[in-house]
């Protein structure tokens, strides 16, 4: 592994995406405040392109190509958002891109990857390795890979919304963000360490997958069976390298909330807010909302990292079914 990233490394991603990703909105809820007792400021990455972080780490990621690679382009598997920030940066920055996804992943997902110009391969979860077949393609078309969470550059990108976050609120008391493969904490860990550093930093990963939870405990990276969670975006089997090397240094827990809390959390955002936030997006307000207790009147920041849910299943997890 090559020298961890630092909060340096953040400022340049936020000067790259600066122009192409949206400065995204931090929203407040006297509701919130008044039931928790806290102060809680959301930052809703909801509203950034194509519906949720990612496009910040994807989007640095391919603006660091050189000529060579932006000719032949990028290559990702992935079933959710990461398949498509790639596919929309890369028709951003005028480059192809081939993303592999299984043959069973929602029709709308495969639409939308292709709606953004991606060429798509689909795979056989079942028969076929995913990795194997990326690496072989990429090999072949002399592609970039670009993996949805542990790489310097992804991290990095990902880093830039808490930066963008504690610029505008100043400084936290807590910060509070979903934790699946460790990119986006780790990429907040390094922002909230250098703008606000007395801010406890806390990861909250679904109960069914608390392998986060586990590699904290047990100072390695620890591999678990893909859990069962409503939490898509949160069904990581293991940290990575440069994701877990930043938690363990900056981090200060990591929790876990239930399925059930994260519906909570959907019908918070939706009656109260009148936001749509996917179930994954619920991890973080979910933990903060458990901690209450300990929070009274304390200022914190609650990442709200994607929206990216279809209706039909969104309106069923509400109504409990
Ligand atoms: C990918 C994703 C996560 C988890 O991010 P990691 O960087 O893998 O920890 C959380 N929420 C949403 C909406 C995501 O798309």
């Amino acid at each position: 592994m090559t020298a961890l990233p630092t909060y340096d490394d953040v400022v340049a991603a936020a000067a790259r995406l600066e122009g192409h990703a949206h400065r995204t909105p931090v929203l407040r809820s006297a509701t919130a405040d008044a039931r928790w007792g806290a102060q809680f400021f959301f930052k809703c990455e909801n509203f950034q392109r194509m519906g949720a972080f990612k496009f910040r780490g994807a989007f640095n990621a391919l603006s660091r190509f050189d000529a060579a690679q932006r000719q032949a382009g990028a290559i990702a598997f992935s079933s959710g958002n990461h398949a498509q920030a790639v596919a929309l940066s890369a028709r951003l920055l005028g480059m192809p891109a081939l993303i592999l996804m299984p043959q069973d992943a929602p029709a709308a997902k495969l639409a939308a990857t292709r709606g953004y110009g991606a060429e798509v391969v689909l795979y056989d979860r079942f028969t076929e390795d995913r990795e194997a077949l990326t690496k072989r393609l990429a090999a072949e078309r002399g592609m970039t890979l670009i993996p949805p969470y542990d790489h310097p550059d992804v991290l990095t990108g990902q880093g830039t919304a808490v930066k963008e976050l504690i610029e505008e609120t100043g400084p936290l008391d807590a910060l509070y963000v979903c934790l699946g493969g460790g990119g986006l904490l780790s990429g907040s860990a390094l922002s909230a360490r250098a703008l606000s550093p007395d801010c406890k930093v806390y990861g909250i990963e679904p109960e069914a997958g608390n392998d986060g939870q586990q590699s904290l405990r047990a100072g390695r990276i620890v591999h678990i069976e893909t859990p069962r969670t409503i939490a898509d975006g949160a069904q990581t089997q293991h940290l990575g390298e440069h994701t877990f090397a930043i938690i363990r240094r900056d981090v200060d827990d990591i929790r876990t909330v239930s399925d059930a809390q994260l519906v909570d959390a959907m019908r918070f955002f939706a009656e109260r807010m009148k936001i749509v936030v996917e179930p994954t997006g619920g991890l973080a307000f979910a933990g903060a909302c458990q901690d209450a207790a300990t929070l009274p009147g304390a200022r914190v920041g609650v990442i709200v990292s994607g929206g990216n849910v279809d209706l039909a299943r969104y309106a069923a997890l509400l109504a409990g079914e």
